[in-house]
């Protein structure tokens, strides 16, 4: 599905009205482009133009054959080329007409009730051209058109967040107004996508189910997006296959060095490197036995047939996979089975004793499954492997993950590690901490600075749990594979690196004020309000823009038919979430004192990793949204903190 849009729109595309269109195609004896000439092309189906490269020419046919900025390659009509400085002129002489009489025109052009203009040229160029067009044809039957912007959506789409903005979201696409099947139809001729003569193998080409299913994605792109359709991985993340390659050592070796440095009565970075261990003490079957019946446990309780099933974005083919969201549950009945054990005298704080073991446990069932995850991502549909780890590269593909959503039967593997194991792991884990501190130095009650952590983090997983609906839209789940980082990530990096201020607490007891404890526990409730508000505003805006409890946000329209939020949380910085994540990182720090850098390691790994995320979103966010998000980005200058970045 090589055609889906990566580049951006031009703006000086909205000038087009459509009627200069009647140019002398049919009467130029030769070409007008050369090959490698930069110039503007129109994106089929749309009045939206997009930088493209000249590539070849066919004589013959008469088509010219461009280069898109993401690879994608297109045969074009001379007709839908323009040069670029054609259109700088063009952009000047409309740029006086107003914004809606360059719409009325383009409504105008393009009412379903009006022949088409371009099918008119449609049946003897389909004559020339059979062998091109029948190229563009499978090629465009792959697209998702439906992201394309449509007849109504373009013509409501001006790319101008001023003009444009509004409150309520009548630019979104409605169903009845795409009238999918009409606009395929309408699309399909007017670029001559369809040799008209050719009816039989048209009906081959565009079977019934062919087209149902693009119905069924026209339908839905109202409100959500359809991540990129699988190609191959171009450009790689991460330091490509070198920084993989050394990723996929050096994140267990970190989490080596911050456990032993954490067991040192002195954790300065100046006691590098800390004494190692004997290699056989750092394993033991029991222990493994333990994790296994730990991951086990959890995937049972994943497999309950409680909570609600819901559908995940679609995918590249328009299918939704469904979840089951039950974490919370999972997360009540694992609290009752350990409140069971503790009832009877169950020692948790063996996790803490062996604490180093469980971590190479679970880092080596986490490279077991990455290993099976990549072999049979070897079998998985092409269109089932992830966009962001199809790079034909061995070891960049097994650390990004190959497939997106590696199934067996329904037990969706990657959805069930980002939530459960790891992260409900992650506060049992500090809950033997806490208990071990008590045992260890003979208290009747935990420190406050330990009380603090535990319950800092407790809200930030149950919060997570509780929502977990909201992680089937993160580059997690829609974006990146099933892979070493991310198994690696949830089952060994957030349980063990994520509690190293509850494990420093132990061997590092911190006496803290009641004053001290209020101005860090203000401090993460500011953090928790702006990651809570601005996630759930992004949320519900995602799932129904036309809320009315969301009527006094703005937003702007996109050519994808959602929209981007300007004001709330998302116009005061493209990633308020972040900012609430990044505050309430630091406020888990601080009841550790400032004795040492150690317990800061997660605040600091976490502006690094966020930083990155921001990035990589944003880079994704540019593809997908274009000129609109360039336009956002003018409007909200800053990334993550207000006035710094
Ligand atoms: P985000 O929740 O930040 O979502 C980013 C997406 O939001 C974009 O791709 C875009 O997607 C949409 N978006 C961006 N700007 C706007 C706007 N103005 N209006 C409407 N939609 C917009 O993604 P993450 O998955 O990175 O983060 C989710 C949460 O998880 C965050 O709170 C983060 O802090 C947290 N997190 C925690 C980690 C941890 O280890 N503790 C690690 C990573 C994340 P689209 O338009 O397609 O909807």
């Amino acid at each position: 599905m090589r055609i889906e849009a990566k580049f951006l729109p031009s703006s000086r595309a909205r000038c087009h009205t459509g009627t200069e269109e009647r140019d002398s195609f049919w009467k130029m004896p030769n070409r007008r482009f050369a090959d490698g000439e930069v110039v503007m092309g129109r994106w089929p189906g749309s009045v939206l133009y997009y930088e493209v490269q000249v590539t070849s020419y066919d004589d013959v046919s008469h088509l010219y054959t461009v280069k898109y900025k993401d690879g994608t390659e297109l045969a074009l009509k001379e007709s839908d080329i323009r040069s670029q400085s054609t259109f700088k002129h063009r952009k000047s002489q409309s740029s006086s007409s107003s914004p809606s009489r360059r719409s009325s025109s383009r409504s105008r052009s393009r009412s379903p009730g009006r022949p088409a203009k371009g099918r008119r040229r449609s049946s003897s160029q389909s004559r020339e051209h059979k062998d091109d067009k029948k190229k563009t044809i499978s090629e465009t039957s792959l697209a998702p058109l439906a992201l394309k912007p449509s007849e109504n959506n373009t013509r409501r789409y001006n790319g101008e967040p001023d003009s444009t903005e509004r409150n309520d979201t009548s630019f979104v696409i409605s169903e009845q107004k795409l009238k999918p099947d009409l606009e395929i139809a309408r699309v399909l001729e007017q670029y001559s996508l369809r040799p008209r003569k050719e009816e039989k193998k048209k009906e081959e080409m565009y079977s019934e189910k062919k087209i149902f299913e693009t119905k069924k994605v026209i339908e839905k792109a109202s409100l959500k997006t359809i991540e990129k359709a699988p190609s191959k991985t171009k450009e790689l993340e991460f330091g490509g296959r070198i920084g993989t390659f050394t990723l996929i050592f050096f994140l267990p070796a970190t989490v080596l060095y911050l456990l032993l440095m954490c067991k040192q009565d002195d954790p300065s970075l100046m006691n590098f490197p800390p004494p190692l261990p004997a290699l056989e003490s750092l394993w033991e079957a029991r222990v493994f036995g333990v994790f296994l019946l730990w991951f086990f446990l959890q995937a049972l309780f994943y497999l309950l047939p409680i909570g609600k099933v819901v559908e995940g974005l679609p995918l590249s083919n328009g299918r939704k996979l469904q979840y089951r969201i039950n974490g919370f549950y999972a997360f009540v009945l694992t609290a009752a089975a350990l409140g069971t054990l503790l009832y009877f005298q169950f020692e948790l704080h063996y996790l803490y004793d062996h604490f180093l073991q469980f971590a190479v446990s679970a880092a080596a069932f986490s490279m077991a499954l990455s290993i099976y995850l990549y072999i049979r991502s070897l079998k998985a549909p092409e269109e089932e492997l992830a966009p962001g780890g199809n790079s034909g590269y061995f070891v960049y593909d097994f650390f990004t993950g190959h497939e997106l959503n590696p199934r067996i039967g329904s037990f969706d593997l990657k959805y069930f590690c980002e939530l459960r194991p790891g992260l409900i792991g992650w506060v049992v884990i500090n809950l033997a901490m806490l208990l071990a501190e008590m045992k260890i130095h003979n208290q009747s009650m935990p420190s406050l600075a330990m009380i603090l952590v535990n319950s800092f983090q407790l809200l930030y997983v149950v919060d997570a749990l509780w929502n977990e609906e909201a992680v089937l839209t993160t580059m997690d789940i829609t974006h990146d594979g099933f892979g070493f980082m991310l198994a690696f990530g949830d089952l060994v990096w957030v349980p063990f690196v994520y509690s190293l201020q509850a494990f420093y607490l132990v061997g590092h007891p911190t006496a803290i004020s009641w004053p001290v404890a209020a101005a860090i526990t203000i401090l993460n409730s500011i953090g928790y309000y702006i990651f809570r508000s601005a996630n759930s505003q992004k949320n519900s805006f995602r799932r129904n823009p036309a809320d009315p409890k969301l009527a006094y946000l703005k937003s702007i329209p996109t050519a994808t038919g959602k929209g981007l939020l300007v004001t709330g949380w998302w116009g005061f910085v493209r990633h308020p979430n972040y900012l609430g994540d990044i505050i309430m990182a630091l406020a888990w720090s601080l009841p550790c004192g400032f004795n040492h850098i150690l317990p800061y390691f997660y605040v600091i790994y976490f502006i690094c990793l966020l930083v990155h995320r921001e990035a990589r979103d944003e880079h994704h966010c540019k593809q997908k949204y274009g000129l609109a998000w360039e336009r956002y980005c003018q409007r909200v200058p800053y990334r993550i903190f207000p006035y710094i970045y």
